[in-house]
C-alpha cells in the first residue's frame, strides 16, 4: 500500500510574506512537495501567469465549481473569491505525494476541520507596523485595501490558537529552515511510520 503523502498548510495573515516564504522553500535542494494551485476571482497581477500562480476564474464560474462540490474549501477575501480544487489534493495525497497549500486564516480553518491530520503552520510578522509597510512596499494595493488587509490580519492573528506550529517571518530563510525542521520531524510521528516497522 502506497503511504499516504503529507499535507502542508502555511497560512497566516495577508502580507506577512507567505508567497515569498512558498516560493522559497520550493527552491530548496530535496524539496519535492506538490503546490495545490489555488482558483481566484481576482484579476492577475503583473507578472502572474494563469494555471501557475492561480487558476483565474470569474465569479460565475468560481461559483458554480463551489455548488459542484470542487472545493476542498473557499474563503472570500477583499471581494474576491479563493479557493483550493478538492481533486489534485485527494489525488496527490493518495498517489504518496506531499503537498503543500499557502491559504488564508479562514480557509486553512475550514481545511483543518476536514483534514486534521494534516500540519497547520501559522506564519507570523514580526509586527503590524512591518506588515503595513510590506504591503505599501509592494505597491500593488491601494491605501484602502491596505487598511482593510491590516485589519483582517489583527484578527487573523488571534487565530493562532487553532495551529500546530507558529514561526516568525523575521527573516525569509529563517522562517524557511524553521518550516523544514518542522516537517523533518513531522515525517518521523509515530503514526506516520508504524506501518512500515516490521515487528
Ligand atoms: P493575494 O490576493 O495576495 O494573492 O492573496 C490574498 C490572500 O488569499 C492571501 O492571504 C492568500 O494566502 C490567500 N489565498 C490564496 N489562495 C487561497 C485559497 O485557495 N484559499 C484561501 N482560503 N485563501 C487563499
Amino acid at each position: 500500500m502506497t503511504q499516504r503523502g503529507l499535507l502542508i498548510v502555511l497560512s497566516g495573515p495577508s502580507g506577512v510574506g507567505k508567497g515569498t516564504v512558498r516560493k522559497a522553500i520550493f527552491e530548496e535542494p530535496g524539496i519535492d512537495f506538490r503546490y495545490s494551485i489555488s482558483a481566484t476571482t481576482r484579476k492577475p497581477r503583473d507578472g502572474e501567469v494563469d494555471g501557475q500562480d492561480y487558476f483565474f476564474v470569474s465569479r460565475d464560474e468560481f461559483e458554480q465549481k463551489i455548488q459542484n462540490g470542487d472545493m476542498l474549501e473557499y474563503a472570500q477575501y477583499v471581494n474576491n473569491y479563493y479557493g483550493t480544487p478538492k481533486s489534485f489534493i485527494d489525488e496527490t495525497l493518495a498517489s504518496g505525494r506531499d503537498v503543500f497549500l499557502e491559504i488564508d486564516v479562514q480557509g486553512a480553518l475550514q481545511v483543518k476541520t476536514k483534514m486534521p491530520e494534516g500540519v497547520y503552520i501559522f506564519l507570523t510578522p514580526p509586527d503590524l507596523t512591518n506588515l503595513r509597510w510590506r504591503l505599501e512596499g509592494r505597491g500593488t494595493d491601494s491605501e484602502e485595501i491596505i487598511d482593510q488587509r491590516v485589519a483582517a490580519a489583527k484578527n487573523e492573528i488571534k487565530m493562532m490558537i487553532n495551529y500546530n506550529y507558529a514561526v516568525e517571518n523575521d527573516v525569509v530563510d529563517n522562517a524557511v529552515q524553521r518550516i523544514k525542521a518542522i516537517i523533518t520531524a513531522e515525517r518521523l510521528r509515530v503514526t506516520r511510520v508504524i506501518d512500515q516497522i516490521d515487528a
